[in-house]
């Protein structure tokens, strides 16, 4: 925390942390897994760009540099003597200056990880999870910048999610304000249709997830053709296969969208081939990838 080893339950902030009422932070979501050759950190450097761009599109100094952040996090691994992990960077103002304007505060950054297994579950990976069409519109990229991986932008996942997980759902999945697809509270969807991989393009208002362009460019070497292209709530229940993407969810299948059967209700094989894959890739058994891998 701002440079320092802290003791987890010392790890704090004051009530008055701008961030914590104007939901002014940034942040990232980065997993590590264990290998042959130790714990490797999944595509690092894509995770820290993402992480400067969402504080240079809110005009917010991160003060450490880019080379600095990564060995925080790496010593911070080692320290813990943690194997597999989830790893969470967050930029954020302090508590100097109350009012809606964060600049007098300063800017505070901390890195945590913990263990974290399967967020949609261990089942979720093997059988799916139930998905609604969430009545809240995601938000317009017209009013927040979608690209930015901030705090602010979930206050509109967790309204998608209390609802769907109210009415005995897993995750829900947003469209915009044009009624197209745009992801799910915290990942991002695929589809399979006719052999073909497809997703919904950034300018839909999507998070620019780092697995989903892991996945295109997995597609692409495993021979599919991959589209990046506007989906309507319609094409998802045609669709044969749905999954979603993301460091958290890692890859996983939806079965059901608004108690619809997708394809015959299982784990697609277009699915279970690109989950298979993803997971060898992660754990070091594919030297076709191993460029995305970052030893601690
Ligand atoms: N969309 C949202 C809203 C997310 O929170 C996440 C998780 N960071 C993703 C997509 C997936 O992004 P990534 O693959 O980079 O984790």
């Amino acid at each position: 925390m701002d440079g320092q080893l802290v003791p987890w339950e010392n790890a704090t902030v004051h009530v008055m942390t701008h961030s914590l009422h104007y939901g002014s932070a940034i942040f990232e979501g980065i997993r590590c897994y264990d290998s042959n050759e130790g714990t490797m950190i999944f595509r690092l450097d894509a995770h820290i760009k993402r992480f400067y761009n969402s504080a240079r599109i809110y005009r917010m100094s991160v003060p450490f540099a880019p080379d600095e952040v990564v060995s925080a996090i790496k010593r911070t691994i080692r320290e813990n003597n943690i194997k597999e992990c989830y790893i969470r960077p967050i930029a954020f103002y302090g508590w100097d200056e109350v009012g809606v304007n964060p600049q007098g505060n300063r800017v505070h950054l901390a890195i945590a990880l913990w263990p974290w297994l399967p967020y949609l579950g261990e089942e979720g990976l093997k059988v799916g999870v139930r998905c609604k069409i969430s009545t809240w519109a995601r938000i317009d990229p017209r009013s927040m910048p979608m690209m930015a991986k901030a705090a602010a932008n979930y206050a509109n996942s967790i309204l998608a999610r209390l609802e769907a997980q109210s009415e005995g759902f897993h995750e829900a999945i947003l469209l915009n304000g044009s009624g197209m697809v745009t992801e799910g509270t915290g990942e991002n969807i695929f589809l399979v249709s006719d052999g073909r991989l497809k997703t919904p393009p950034l300018s839909a208002g999507i998070l620019p997830g780092i697995t989903r362009e892991s996945i295109i460019d997995l597609g692409q070497k495993m021979g599919l053709k991959v589209e990046e292209i506007n989906l309507s709530r319609s094409e998802l229940l045609l669709a044969d296969e749905l999954f979603f993407s993301g460091t958290a969810a890692e890859v996983t299948p939806i079965r059901e969208v608004d108690n619809q059967k997708i394809g015959n209700g299982v784990r697609g094989p277009i699915t279970q081939k690109i989950q298979s894959r993803f997971f060898e890739i992660v754990r070091g058994k594919d030297p076709d990838f191993s460029a995305w891998l970052e030893p601690v």
